[in-house]
């Protein structure tokens, strides 16, 4: 009798086993590749929510200080920096997409988050939304506040971040940004303020928003990106000097001399409104064309700038390029890779359209 017992209790153990293990298979597997940043910060005390130190936190430390991931899927992680953004350089953001589209080539991978401070995040989401050949879902993630303070954003982040990377819906719509419940385009995604949770906004919306681990779509991007984009990162091997100069009252075009002089190829003009450039900016920046500098004129206008080509400026005459609606910071993104293919105008400008 009591032998019978024990066997029909060992056999349902190894149902419920067996079931685990199916349940673990069906999970979709993701790489959280780690970069730094807050979400990756601590502070000295629970109430320091904007002092503290980014890029502490391991990428293992992370992961099992949210131990519900893994009822949504298979993770591991790797360390591929721990800085904070604002040091990003050209290297990281070609070391980062390679190690991306590696990952994303692997059939053992379903989704990938980069975990990133939020300073540079919407370049580094834009760069790889041109750069990865993938249709999976990568999503870039940070927080607004260390994990060591009240009301830490980091770990419902995370996870969210995870179940959009598993999600299959979230295939071929780019890079994707998620942050405080929403989920956005990595192309137009920007940070608009940096105290509070809900910091990341973009002029045309969120694409969808995720809640409770379930994500609900609204909107998927019309511009080309990862299958559809022209750059790739297998085949970039360096990225050119684009340097941004800021316009305002009393500008001078001293800036702009300076980084040509220093070797850029480029200069991202953050103007004014419509991209407008001062009376005593255009002869600088017309002396530049004529070296071979390629000229862009984006907007400083935060939130929404949107400029219009030969609007405030002749930019058929003098062969410039209007970022449109990309921030002078993305318009630095897109004008590198833009450089490596071409110096034409025309084309630079078609890809200003179509990305
Ligand atoms: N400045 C740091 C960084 O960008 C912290 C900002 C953040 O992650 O919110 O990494």
């Amino acid at each position: 009798m009591y032998q019978r017992l024990a066997r029909a209790w060992a056999f349902c153990v190894l149902v419920l086993a067996c079931c685990a293990v199916a349940q673990a298979r069906d999970l979709p597997q993701i790489v959280i590749v780690a970069t730094g940043g807050t979400i990756a910060g601590a502070g000295a005390s629970a109430v320091n929510s904007a002092s503290y130190q980014a890029a502490k936190v391991p990428v293992d430390k992370l992961l099992a200080s949210v131990p519900e991931i893994s009822t949504i899927a298979r993770v591991r992680g790797e360390q591929a920096f721990q800085i904070a953004s604002e040091s990003f350089t050209n290297e990281h953001l070609l070391t980062l997409a390679r190690k991306v589209a590696e990952l994303a080539a692997r059939g053992d991978v379903d989704g990938i988050v980069v975990t990133h401070g939020t300073d540079t995040l919407e370049e580094t989401a834009f760069f790889l939304n041109l750069t990865v050949h993938t249709a999976k879902p990568i999503v870039v993630v940070g927080s607004m506040r260390p994990g060591t303070a009240l009301s830490a954003d980091g770990a419902l982040n995370l996870y969210d971040a995870v179940a959009v990377a598993g999600e299959p819906t979230a295939r071929a719509k780019g890079v994707l940004v998620v942050m405080d419940d929403c989920i956005w385009s990595g192309r137009d995604v920007a940070k608009t303020i940096n105290i509070r949770t809900d910091a990341f906004q973009s002029p045309w919306g969120p694409l969808g928003m995720i809640v409770e681990g379930k994500s609900y779509w609204f909107r998927a991007p019309v511009k080309r990106h990862t299958t559809e984009s022209e750059f790739d990162i297998a085949r970039i091997v360096t990225l050119p000097r684009v340097d941004i100069g800021y316009g305002s009252g009393n500008a001078n075009g001293d800036a702009f001399k300076a980084f040509a002089a220093a070797g850029a190829k480029a200069v991202v003009n953050a103007g004014t409104g419509n991209g407008s450039v001062s009376a005593d900016v255009v002869p600088v920046l017309q002396q530049l064309t004529s070296q071979g500098v390629t000229v862009v004129r984006s907007s400083r206008v935060v939130g929404g700038g949107f400029v219009i080509r030969n609007a405030e400026q002749p930019d058929d005459k003098y062969g410039w390029v209007a970022a449109h609606d990309l921030n002078p910071q993305k318009a630095r993104i897109l004008t590198m890779l833009g450089l490596t293919v071409t110096s034409d105008p025309v084309q630079l400008q078609r890809m200003f359209w179509e990305y």
